[in-house]
Order: structure tokens, then C-alpha cells, then sequence
């Protein structure tokens, strides 16, 4: 009979059933089962429970019922269960209450269902009064399950059970749910009932193992709920995991003043200092806690409390940190002065957080360099470099008054959008209006999520750090303030108030996540800088140690072993000295047509591509020189002894002309009108213009081509390349130019333009009488070059893969249109994995790389091989440039930290077992050891 159910000592059983991998153990009992076992081992008290498989799960969504033989395995762990507490499920004399809690492999917190409290029924509440002496807590207990099994299991909206029971409140006068007397619970318990008969037309179920039945149903029913299929599509977890169900002994933390009830990290999840962050409340249960209805304690003052329990728990959390070497998010409870740890996981936390976090472990000795490499993700990256509220409007903002509240900083960074009060509107506004949009809720429930995505940035008036608003928003990089208690949110009239200011919906608003203020209006934003960023630097730096280290990886004799470098494309030295910055090692691309396009020198530009002669067109040429060379010293000195690859002009003529339907208007307006001054000029110009148009102009005179037909303008670029290259070096300057030649698609191409420009850089070299090293190479961007890749390396010393171009090529899809047109839909569809523009087609685009790689190292042994489209910072990219034999990848400024992080994964993810050892020996630092068995256990991160 196949294994449905283990019991809480059976952790042996499930790592002989999974192999003993600890991913498989996850994958088979889910995340918080396997920390429920895991710490039972340790001896950390756990309440006895018992876990359904996620295999069960799986098998319930294929039949529509649960496995044959589950039920059975499920009652007689419950007798187990009932004969290590004393206790007995349905027994009024001395009834076991359990909670039914759903447990994936990954955590996906608050998008499935738990039931507590099952087992109460209106005989063993009785029994449990008797019993405990404690009639308010019983019946409190037991309005709870009515109320969270009508919800979850029945289906019914909580509105049925919070409208009475607010009403109740206020004809009593109460304000809180702690004024309630037992008399009262009783009363609501009654009215609970009533709602549930009211909305199914069934009782309540008054049979225990039937609610223990239905409850374990509905959480495998909410693993295909909609807010859990929407978080793992956000998450890119698969769908075919399934949930485990652990069914686990109720502890009370509602049992009076020496039982309580919190959550807490062991270190803070919003900026990563090494101190617990916590909260706690007396007399309560947990989702008092996380629901922000109450005033938490903050943990440090369980020490006041109760010094003996608060000792335990630091010493007990401290031991769950070092043993799963990560910060721990934990649940706990106690029930009359005894703790009980309900829940390990490693903690949800910011980009901020993870990073400081990983680097401070790896201080500690706790963990690898390399590990705390691995552990962050190139979007958390991404997520430091988002943008700030740029200082100075900050300060005038808050001077001017808009200021409009204080809440709690819960997940830092700026967001400025248009506010809307529900997460159905606040989606619907983002994606189909395109605007950027603040939510704004009282707080948030599970079912607000697809919301909170939606929008830039999050706030409410109630809740606090470990609210579910504050863990979500955390979560997905959203800068989000909660509880912030001065806003009055009118939901019928759609607006917010504090005091006399009011926020209407699709008023805007600037929510700033790092400090908690929340300001009417929009607050213009800067860049983060990165050099404030130290620990990020630290990680940074370690990443480039692991991708330059030698061997890491295989390749032919003369290829590149150590991992990728990363160079960016910058046109302007001011983009170059950033990315400098930001960690970049060489530029990949200097996209010289940008600096065409300037104010000043457009009409110069215009008058080249206009002349009648070759003279004429020298003249403006001439005249263009001194910029371009300008330009160019501007790159040679911020990259001083840096690799600089200028790429010549590559772009149709007519983009620097004037639009020609616009001009036609003109020139038809002007006879209209009988204008005659500037009209020939006009006529002459739209003439020369519709002569340059093309149907195909990407495909067209452009890059290589044009330099062949008109090589004064490349013969000029090369010229003052080289004169600053000789300028700078006589400064002192340590350059490495590599001219680049764009869309080259044949070798005879390179032979009919290479030696002329080579002719020039010599040419310059001896007048300005300095020498230094360079390279003349090409882009790889036409599929035929990549096919011919061996020829073409005869005279390219270096290829750069063109892959915007070379992805159009391939694919035959305009980049410009596609995206628009269909590429959407073939996403949608699965006929196209991922957008091919932004993340490299492996099998089509990227076959054809390796290949020219392998051709034009044939030829060529020792040329360099760079990638300078979009696809230079993407991850994923990188990966396979990586693999492919690269020697580097060159990508936006901005993205140059991502592209370094990943490329060090790649290192690590692809290295030969021997070199993957980080440089410096790890201290390894004193841990306390939990008392587990599972040393021998294998543990993938
Ligand atoms: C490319 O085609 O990938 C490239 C970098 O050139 P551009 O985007 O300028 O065409
Ligand atoms: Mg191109």
C-alpha cells in the first residue's frame, strides 16, 4: 500500500521514500513539513502532528477524490497522534483539537488555505468549558473555526461573519475583541452558525472527522485556487507540485495571561541587521498577529513577560538559523507558560535584506562566499538599482505641506502612482489603461495580491511589519507603507482623509517604502547609487573573483577557462564613467551614430548625406571631426586602460533626415498658402529624401554597405578614433581602441573596407608618431556571417554578436513590430518560450553563436568574443554566452552589476568540481549543533 501519511517521528521513512535529498523531502511532505520534522529530530517542541503527501495532493486533482487508502492512513495517525497528547479527537471528556495547514514544496505564504481549531463541536466545546474552567477561550476558539471553516471549506464571504459581529460590538459599546466575555463568543458562535445555515442550507457539520475531511480537501482544492495559481505563475513556481496538508495538534495561545502567541525573524527581513525582529501578543491566536487587528509587542518584550520561555525561544531560534544556515521566519506559541514552535522557514526578505544578510553569513563563516553569491538573484540586484525619490524634491515636498502620512516603512524604495482603493480596479487600471497605480486597502487579504503585482507600489492604514500587506509586498520588490493609522479610507466614496486633506481615486500620490512617508502629488525620482550600497559592492566584488578565477570552465586548448567579463555599451563618456562604476571592464559598443544626432551637428550631418560631391561631403566630414574625436577622448579617458570597441556608422541615412511625410505637409502647406521664401531649399530636400527611401531601409544601405558606398564618413570616424587614441595616449592614457564594422554579411566586405581604415589608423599613428595595440573586428548580426564565421575571422580579430539584429534575422520578426503584433501571443500561445528579443532563442539564434564561435576560433585561435545586444543583461542569456565560450558580455550601464552576479552563477552553476573552491579558506564558525541525525543528509540549496 502506497504512503500517504507520515507521522511526526517518521522522518527516517521519508528520506529512504525521497533518497534523503532534502529538496526531495521538500517536494514530497512540502516546506513547512519538512521543517515540522526536521525540528521534532531536534528535539524542539512541536505539537505531534502528522503530514499528508503532496503526491496525495496530486492525486486528488487527477481523480477528484482522495487516494484509496489515504483516509485510512490519515485515522490511524490520528490515534497515534491522540495516544502521545492523552487527548481524543471528538471525545467531550478530553477532546484533540488540530489544525489542517497547506505546506508546499516552495512557500507561497497566505495564497492557500489552514483551518484551525478543527474538532470543536457544540458537545466538545461543552467538555473543553468543563475541562478548562475557561469558557471564553472555548467559545472564542469555536466562533473561530465556524467562522474560518465557513470561510475557507464552505465557501461563504467573511462579510457573513464580521458584519454581526461588528454590529454586535457596537450595540455592546466594544471597541476590541478582547472586551468580548464568554457569554458573548457564546452569543456569536449561535449567530456563526446561523450564517453558515443561512448561506448553505446545511448545520455546521457537528461530526469532527467530517470537518477534518472537508478541511483537508479544501486546502488541496486551494493548491488550483486563484490567488495560489497567480502567485506561482508571478513566481515561475511549476503547477504540478501539489501542497501538502500537515494535520497538527491545536496549541492555545488564548488560554489567558501566561499563553501567547507571535511570529518572528531571526534577523530583520527589511534591512538584514543581525537582530531578531517580532512580534508577539498575550492571549491570542496567531492570525491576530499577522492580521494587524490588534496592537502587537514587540518581542523583546517577552523578555519582561516571561524571561524563562523568551530565553528558550532565542536559544532555540538561534539554533534553527545556524543549522539551516539562513534566516529563519518562525511561528510559535504558548499555551499556560509552555513554548511551542509551530513553524521554521527560511524568511522572506528585501533585495536590501538578502544581500546584507548573504554577506554577513559569509562573515560569519556560516556560509561560502560563493554560496552567498548563489543566494542572490540577479532581480534582486535589479531591485537595489530601482529608483529613489530624488533627495531635494523630498525635502521641498515635505516643506510644501504634501506630506500626507506616516505609516510603517514595511518594503523600501519610491513608487508615485494613482491610487485606487481594490486590487480588481487597481490591476484593471495597470494593464489595460497603462497606468502606474497605488493601491491603497485598509489592509490586505490573499485575494488582494493580483493587485498589489499590478501596482507600483502599496499602502495601508492598518496592519504592521509582519502584516500580510508588509510580507507580500517584500516579497515582489514593491515599496509599500503600512499602518498608516491617520488615514481615514472611505471606501463607498472612493477617497482617503487625514484630517482636512483628502486623496480622491486616481488622485496621485508618492509612497516612499524606505522611510513610511506618504506624500499627495508625484515626487520626481533619481537613480540609486550603487557606492552607497557596501554590502552589494562586497558581493559584487566576490562575484568577479569567482568568474576570474582559472578552470572554470572546459574548453579547447587557447579558449577562454575563467568565467565572463562584463563590458558595457556606452555612448558618452559620462554613460562610460558609469558604467565604470558600476563594475563594467571594458565598453562592448559605442553606438557612434548617437552622437550624430545632436543639435549642433544634425545640420552638418544633413549637409554630408545631401552633397553633390565627394569634396563637398569631405568638407562637412571635416567639419564633423573634431566632435567625434572630442567624443572619443572622453572614452578613451574614462576607460584609461580599458578595452573601448567603437563601432562605425551603421544606421539607413534617412533617420538623420527630417520626417518626410511631415516635410510634404510643408512643403504642400507653403504653395497652398503661396509661400515662396525657403520653398526650393524645401522641394529640393524632400526630393533627396524620397530618393534615399527604401522599402526594407533595416535591410537596406546601412552598416557595412554604406561605408562601402560612401566610406568618407568611416574614414573620417576611423581618423578621429585614432587621433584620440594618439591624444590620450600622449596624455598618458593607457588605450585599447577595437573598431568595429557593423552588419557585415560577407568576408569580402571586411577585405574591400578593413585595409583602407587599417591604412588610416597607421596613417594617424605616425603623424601623431605614438603606437598602441588595436584590433579591427566585426559584428556577428547576419546570419550569414555566423555561417561564415570562419572566413570572416581570417580578418576580424574580434566578433561581437549583434543579437537584436541577429535575432530579427533569424527569426524573420521585425524587432520593431513584433512585439506589438504577435510576438504577445506566440508567448501565450507556447510557441515561443520566452520573447525572443529579450532572452536568447537557445536552439535557433544561439546555435547559430556557438557555431560561428567554433568557425572563427578555427581560424583565428585567440579571438575575443563579446555580445552587445539586449540580450548582454539578460541571466539567462548570459548563461549560455557562458557556455558557448564568450569571452565577455557588454550590457546597459545599469544592468552591468546583474550581468556580473549572473555571470558568476553561470561559473558556478557549470564548473568542474575542482574549481568551483572559492579562493579563501572559510572559518567555519562555531555552531551550535542541533541534535539531528540527518548529517549524512545531503542539502541542496
Ligand atoms: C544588435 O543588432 O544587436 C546591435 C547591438 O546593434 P543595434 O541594436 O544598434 O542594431
Ligand atoms: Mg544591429
Amino acid at each position: 500500500m502506497k504512503k500517504w501519511v507520515y507521522l511526526f517521528n517518521e522522518i527516517k521513512e521519508i528520506e529512504r521514500a525521497t533518497g534523503g535529498n532534502w529538496d526531495d523531502v521538500k517536494a514530497l511532505v512540502g516546506g513547512k513539513g519538512a521543517g515540522l520534522f526536521d525540528m521534532t529530530r531536534a528535539g524542539v517542541p512541536v505539537p505531534p502532528f502528522f503530514t499528508i503527501t503532496t503526491q496525495a495532493c496530486n492525486e486528488y486533482q487527477k481523480a477528484g477524490k482522495f487516494p484509496a487508502g489515504m483516509w485510512d492512513q490519515v485515522l490511524s495517525a490520528l490515534k497515534q497522534v491522540e495516544k502521545k497528547t492523552g487527548k481524543k479527537f471528538g471525545d467531550p471528556k478530553n477532546p484533540l483539537l488540530v489544525s489542517c495547514r497547506s505546506g508546499a514544496k516552495f512557500s507561497m505564504p497566505g495564497m492557500m488555505d489552514t483551518v484551525l481549531n478543527i474538532g470543536l463541536t457544540d458537545e466538545t466545546a461543552a467538555g473543553m468549558v468543563k475541562l478548562t474552567g475557561n469558557p471564553r477561550f472555548v467559545y472564542d476558539s469555536y466562533r473561530r473555526l465556524i467562522e474560518m471553516f465557513g470561510a475557507v471549506v464552505l465557501g461563504i464571504p467573511d462579510e457573513a461573519f464580521e458584519e454581526p459581529l461588528k454590529e454586535y460590538k457596537a450595540k455592546k459599546g466594544y471597541k476590541l475583541d478582547t472586551e468580548m466575555t464568554a457569554d458573548d463568543w457564546k452569543h456569536m458562535v449561535g449567530v456563526f452558525r446561523e450564517a453558515v445555515k443561512e448561506h448553505k442550507g446545511f448545520d455546521f457539520p457537528q461530526d469532527p472527522f467530517k470537518q477534518l475531511e472537508l478541511a483537508t480537501e479544501a486546502v488541496f482544492k486551494s493548491w488550483n485556487g486563484k490567488r495560489a495559481i497567480d502567485y506561482r505563475n508571478h513566481e515561475h513556481i511549476p503547477h504540478d507540485l501539489g501542497t501538502a496538508v500537515n494535520i497538527v495538534t491545536m496549541v492555545f495561545g488564548n488560554m489567558g495571561d501566561d499563553s501567547g502567541t507571535g511570529v518572528a525573524f531571526t534577523r530583520n527581513p527589511s534591512t538584514g541587521d543581525k537582530k531578531m525582529m517580532g512580534e508577539y501578543l498575550l492571549n491570542a491566536q496567531g492570525e491576530d498577529v499577522v492580521a494587524g487587528i490588534r496592537n502587537t509587542d514587540q518581542i523583546e518584550n517577552l523578555k519582561n513577560h516571561m524571561p524563562e520561555v523568551y530565553k528558550q525561544f532565542m536559544d532555540i531560534t538561534s539554533k534553527l538559523e545556524k543549522h539551516y544556515k539562513e534566516m529563519q521566519d518562525v511561528e510559535f506559541t504558548i499555551e499556560h507558560g509552555k513554548l511551542w514552535m509551530l513553524q521554521t522557514r527560511n524568511g522572506k526578505r528585501t533585495a536590501k535584506s538578502a544581500v546584507k544578510i548573504a554577506v554577513d553569513m559569509a562573515n560569519e563563516g556560516l556560509i561560502t562566499r560563493d554560496e552567498a553569491v548563489q543566494r542572490i538573484t540577479p532581480d534582486q540586484v535589479d531591485a537595489l538599482l530601482h529608483p529613489q525619490f530624488d533627495e531635494q524634491a523630498l525635502k521641498n515636498s515635505e516643506k510644501s505641506g504634501a506630506l500626507f502620512a506616516k505609516g510603517v516603512n514595511a518594503s523600501p524604495g519610491a513608487a508615485v502612482g494613482q491610487v485606487y482603493f481594490d486590487a480588481d480596479i487597481a490591476e484593471k487600471m495597470s494593464k489595460e489603461n497603462k497606468q502606474d497605480v497605488i493601491m491603497v486597502r485598509p489592509f490586505t487579504k490573499p485575494d488582494d495580491v493580483h493587485g498589489m503585482i499590478a501596482a507600483k507600489g502599496v499602502l495601508t492604514s492598518e496592519g504592521g511589519a509582519t502584516s500580510h500587506a508588509a510580507v507580500v509586498a517584500r516579497q515582489f520588490g514593491i515599496p509599500c507603507v503600512v499602518g498608516a493609522s491617520a488615514i481615514r479610507i472611505d471606501l463607498e466614496k472612493r477617497e482617503m482623509n487625514v484630517g482636512e486633506k483628502t486623496v480622491k481615486e486616481g488622485d496621485w500620490i508618492s509612497v516612499d517604502g524606505t522611510t513610511g512617508n506618504v506624500f499627495i502629488g508625484k515626487i520626481p525620482m533619481t537613480a540609486p547609487s550603487l557606492e552607497e550600497q557596501t554590502e552589494l559592492l562586497t558581493l559584487l566584488k566576490w562575484a568577479d573573483e569567482i568568474c576570474s578565477r582559472p578552470n572554470m570552465r572546459v574548453a579547447p586548448k587557447g579558449w577562454p577557462t575563467r568565467g565572463l567579463q562584463v563590458w558595457a555599451n556606452a555612448d558618452y563618456p559620462k554613460d562610460a564613467r558609469r558604467a565604470r562604476s558600476y563594475g563594467a571592464v571594458g565598453i562592448g559598443l559605442c553606438r557612434t551614430e548617437h552622437m550624430f544626432f545632436e543639435p549642433e551637428r544634425l545640420p552638418i550631418v544633413q549637409r554630408m548625406i545631401l552633397a553633390d560631391s565627394s569634396a563637398e561631403r569631405t568638407k562637412a566630414l571635416n567639419e564633423l571631426l573634431p566632435f567625434q574625436r572630442k567624443d572619443f577622448d572622453g572614452l578613451f579617458e574614462a576607460m584609461d586602460g580599458c578595452p573601448v570597441i567603437i563601432r562605425l556608422i551603421d544606421p539607413p541615412l534617412h533617420e538623420f533626415m527630417p520626417d518626410e511625410e511631415k516635410l510634404f505637409e510643408e512643403v504642400v502647406t507653403m504653395r497652398v498658402k503661396g509661400e515662396t521664401a525657403g520653398l526650393k531649399e524645401k522641394e529640393d530636400l524632400l526630393a533627396a529624401i524620397k530618393g534615399m527611401h527604401e522599402s526594407n531601409p533595416m535591410m537596406g544601405l546601412r552598416g557595412v554597405r554604406l561605408s562601402i558606398s560612401m566610406p568618407e564618413i568611416v574614414e573620417m570616424q576611423v581618423r578621429a578614433i585614432f587621433e584620440a587614441a594618439a591624444d590620450c595616449t600622449k596624455r598618458g592614457i593607457t588605450v585599447k581602441p577595437e573598431v568595429m564594422i557593423p552588419l557585415t554579411g560577407t568576408v569580402k566586405e571586411l577585405e574591400w573596407i578593413q585595409p583602407r581604415l587599417i591604412r588610416i589608423a597607421s596613417a594617424v599613428m605616425d603623424e601623431k608618431k605614438v603606437n598602441f595595440h588595436y584590433k579591427f573586428g566585426t559584428m556577428i548580426e547576419i546570419p550569414r556571417a555566423a555561417v561564415t564565421a570562419g572566413e570572416i575571422a581570417q580578418h576580424a580579430e574580434f566578433f561581437s554578436f549583434g543579437t537584436n539584429d541577429l535575432t530579427q534575422m533569424t527569426f524573420g520578426y521585425s524587432r520593431d513590430d513584433a512585439e506589438r503584433n504577435f510576438l504577445v501571443t506566440y508567448v501565450e500561445q507556447g510557441i515561443l518560450p520566452k520573447n525572443p528579443f529579450q532572452t536568447l532563442d537557445r536552439t535557433g539564434v544561439g546555435r547559430l553563436m556557438k557555431m560561428a564561435i567554433e568557425d572563427g576560433r578555427t581560424s583565428r585561435l585567440e579571438l575575443e568574443v563579446g555580445i552587445c545586444g539586449e540580450h548582454g543583461g539578460d541571466p539567462d542569456s548570459i548563461e549560455w554566452c557562458h557556455l558557448i565560450g564568450n569571452n565577455y558580455v557588454s550590457c546597459s550601464p545599469f544592468r552591468v552589476p546583474i550581468a556580473r552576479l549572473a555571470a558568476a552563477h553561470a561559473a558556478l552553476k557549470y564548473a568542474p568540481k575542482k574549481a568551483a573552491k572559492p579562493a579563501k579558506k572559510v572559518v567555519k564558525a562555531k555552531t551550535v549543533k542541533m541534535k539531528t541525525k540527518a548529517k549524512s543528509v545531503r542539502r541542496k540549496k
